[in-house]
Order: structure tokens, then sequence, then C-alpha cells
């Protein structure tokens, strides 16, 4: 009889957890290890920038599974377990409580943290990230009516943050250092659009500043602005982006370039693999190599290395998806902001609903769908297929999109 193998999934957060769920559904018999350092079982973290903080939803809503899942499937979660070192020609990883384990395969689902600012007073109590359902815990508590709350970065998180914070009562200042929000995400309409929004809501924006330096006496008290200009706050968020975390691979000897280097099988090279935020891919359908931070990456991709694993690999990638909430903005994104020949609206910006879209050769690249997620699958197919579309027909409302798709 051959030796049972163990599979060792590092980080258990969602691409971990569906990791080990794939293992399971496409066969592996043998052990699983999950291996994360968080406090928590593995959670889908959007809701924690959404519902948990404006409905004040549990911070494991989105949990992946029921207690039990665990043991019923044989999976072997242990939290509060930090990975520090890996040995790849001997198969074995070191903990940080002393521990070693060894693996037949290995699956890196490290992800994401949050950038924080390297700026003085950046270690003042009361200045924030938001990544984790720990962070969001006390982010909760933190939003208070009345509390003066300065968002820094007018990205999603910041978006997202500044809509959560209004709910709550708070007095909300976004600071963006670029000219446009989500500059490198939207279109500019998309941008203006919830620009416009957020003012109407009451949030305070400033773009073209960066925080120099965070004042205070022994708590946050005030920002000092590139400008010059002194903002007063009682809590800052900085949402500045994400880094993956490459380190323990890197050291490994793995190509690592913004993302654990893999292949379109989510395959880093020996009896390796990468999932989710912290991968780089080749993907397939792009024809290019891409990390995505995605809820949708972190889904899909643990099914394809699974694949891979099991010795039936199938190509990974598609066209990426995201979404974002914001009041009752509900944002869908099909595609990456790339550059564009031609720009379309399709309905009024006015109704509260419309879509964008992106065009080049005469097919639709990206589309931005505000407040028309009915509108997803058609488009997925217009854009997937490359179809050539007749942008009068595509700018017209009372035009079905599925007849796009059929024509
Ligand atoms: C507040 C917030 C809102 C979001 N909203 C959206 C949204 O609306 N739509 C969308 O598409 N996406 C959204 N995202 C992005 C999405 O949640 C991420 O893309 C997804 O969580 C990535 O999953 P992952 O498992 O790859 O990485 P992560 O979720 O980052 O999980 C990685 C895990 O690995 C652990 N780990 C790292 N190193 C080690 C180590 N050495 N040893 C042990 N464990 C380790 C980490 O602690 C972590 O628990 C949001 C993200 C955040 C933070």
């Amino acid at each position: 009889m051959s030796q049972p193998r163990t599979a060792v999934i590092v980080g258990a957060g969602q691409a971990g957890g569906r990791t080990a769920a794939q293992l399971r559904k496409q066969g592996w018999q043998d052990r699983i290890l999950l291996l994360g350092e968080e406090t928590d079982p593995p959670y889908e973290r959007p809701p924690l920038s959404k519902d948990v903080l404006t409905k004040g939803a549990d911070p494991l809503i989105g949990r992946l599974y029921e207690p039990g899942w665990y043991e019923a499937n044989g999976v072997e979660l242990r939290l509060a377990c930090q990975v520090t070192a890996l040995d790849l020609a001997e198969r074995r990883l070191a903990l940080a409580d002393g521990g070693r384990e060894n693996w037949d395969v290995l699956v890196l689902a490290t992800g994401c943290r949050a950038r924080r600012l390297d700026c003085p007073g950046a270690e003042l109590p009361g200045i924030m990230t938001l990544r984790t359902a720990a962070d969001a815990r006390i982010v909760t508590t933190r939003l208070q009516a009345g509390t003066e709350v300065v968002l820094v970065g007018g990205g999603f998180i910041g978006l997202e943050l500044a809509a959560s914070a209004v709910a709550r009562g708070c007095k909300v200042t976004l600071l963006e250092a670029r000219p446009r929000l989500l500059e490198r995400a939207l279109p500019e309409q998309i941008a203006d659009f919830l620009a416009a929004r957020h003012q109407r809501e009451g949030v305070t924006i400033h773009r073209g500043v960066g925080v120099t330096s965070f004042e205070g006496q022994g708590r946050l008290q005030g920002l000092r602005l590139s400008d010059g200009r002194r903002l007063a706050a009682d809590l800052a968020i900085v949402g500045v982006g994400a880094q993956p975390n490459v380190e323990l691979a890197q050291a490994a000897g793995l190509a690592c370039d913004d993302g654990i280097r893999v292949d379109s099988h989510c395959h880093a090279g020996g009896a390796v693999y990468a999932v989710g935020d912290c991968s780089r891919f080749d993907d397939a359908w792009l024809g290019r190599s891409l990390r995505l931070e995605s809820w949708e990456n972190a889904e899909r991709a643990p099914e394809a290395a699974v694949k891979a694993i099991m010795s039936r690999p199938e190509s990974y990638g598609g066209l990426p998806w995201f979404w974002s909430d914001q009041y009752d903005i509900n944002l869908q994104l099909l595609g990456l902001k790339q550059p564009v020949e031609q720009e379309l609206l399709r309905g009024d910006p006015e109704s509260g609903s419309f879509l964008h879209f992106g065009l080049v050769g005469g097919s639709v690249v990206t589309a931005a769908l505000v407040n028309a997620g009915r509108d997803r699958r058609p488009l997925k197919r217009i854009i997937e297929g490359r179809l050539a579309v007749d942008p009068r027909a595509l700018a017209d409302p009372d035009t079905p999109l599925k007849q796009l798709v059929q024509g």
C-alpha cells in the first residue's frame, strides 16, 4: 500500500479554504493541513467594508464553512499558526511555534496585507487599516456618530469605508493623492459619478494631496497634508492598496514579481502551487500575466490549481469581474481598465442606473455597470466572445443586450 500523502495549504483565507474544499471535491483522499496566521477560520472579506460596518453584521458573516465542516471533511485547520520558512528541497516548512511539517504538495494562499504609510506619527493610536475581521471589529467600535474620520486613499476600500462611516453618522473626509478617484480602475465618468454621490452624502474630498505626517499627543488628533493644510481627526483609516505576501516564497527561492509567479495552472514549479491575491498567473484568456485582488479570483483559482494537482490540468483565466457597494450603488466591473478607442454610455447617470463601455476595434473590452447587475451575463458573453457589436444598439437602452449576443 502506498504511503498517505500530505497537501499543505499556507494561508487560511478565502483561497486557502477553497483549495481545501476543492482537494476533497476532486478526490484527494489523503491528509490536508490548512495553516493560517489569523485567529478566525476562513472567511470572505468583502462584507468587512460593507455590511459589517453599515449594518453591524458579524465580521464572520462571510465564513466559508461551519465549524464542523473541517472535521467532517478531514481538513486539519490550524489557526494562529504562522509559517516562517519553506525548504523546497526537503519539502518541509517551519512554523513560528517551532513546529515543522512535511508536504507532498504545497499550495501558497498567503494573500495580501494592507499597505501602511511610512511618515512621522504613523504609529499613533487611532491610525488603522482594514484587511481582517479583527480590524473590522475595532473599526466598528471606533466609527461612532460625530467621530472625525479621515480616509487616506480614494480606492474601493476607502470609498466603501466613506459610505459606511457616513451611515454611522461620522464626519468624513477622504484624501486622494491622484487628481481623480480610482484613476487606475475606473473610467472618468464613473469615478466622477461616485465622487459626486459621496459629496452629496456629506463627504469632503481632497484630491491631489497626500499625508506628510500624523499628529497628536498620545493619540491621533490631526493630519498634515502635502499642501501644508492641517485636518483634525479622531480616526484615520489608511486604504492605499495592498501588497502581496510573497516574502516566504521569495526567501525559499520561488520566482516572484509583484506576486508569486505561476503558470496558467497556478503551478509555481515542483510540487508548489499558488492561488489568490498572492499569485501572479499566466491568464490563458487575456494572454498575459496578471495578479488579481478579487473575490472571484480567490474563488476560482483553487479549482484550477487542484485540477493540476490531480493531473487533470485546465488553463485558468477569463474576464476579470469585480464589484463594490457604496450607499445604494452597486458597481460591477468587467475587464481591466485599458486604453480604449471609443467610450459609450447606455442609460442616464441621473437615473442612477447606467452602463459605461470601452471599445477597441468595434468590440467591447471593458464594462462598468451601475445598478445594472442584470446585464452582467449578456455583457460577459459579448466581451468574452469578442463579439463585434453595433455601437448604436449598445448605447440604446431599448435594445436588449441579449439581442446583441444573439446577433
Ligand atoms: C475590506 C475588503 C473588502 C473587499 N471587497 C471586495 C469586493 O467587494 N469585491 C471583490 O471582488 N473583492 C473584494 N476584496 C478582495 C478580496 O477579499 C480578496 O481578493 C480575497 O480575500 C483574496 O483572498 P486570498 O485568500 O487570496 O487572500 P487573503 O484573504 O488575504 O488570505 C490570505 C491569508 O493567508 C494568511 N497568511 C499570510 N501569510 C501567512 C503565513 N506565513 N503563515 C500562515 N498564514 C499566512 C493571512 O493571514 C490571510 O489570512 C475585498 C478585500 C477587503 C480587505
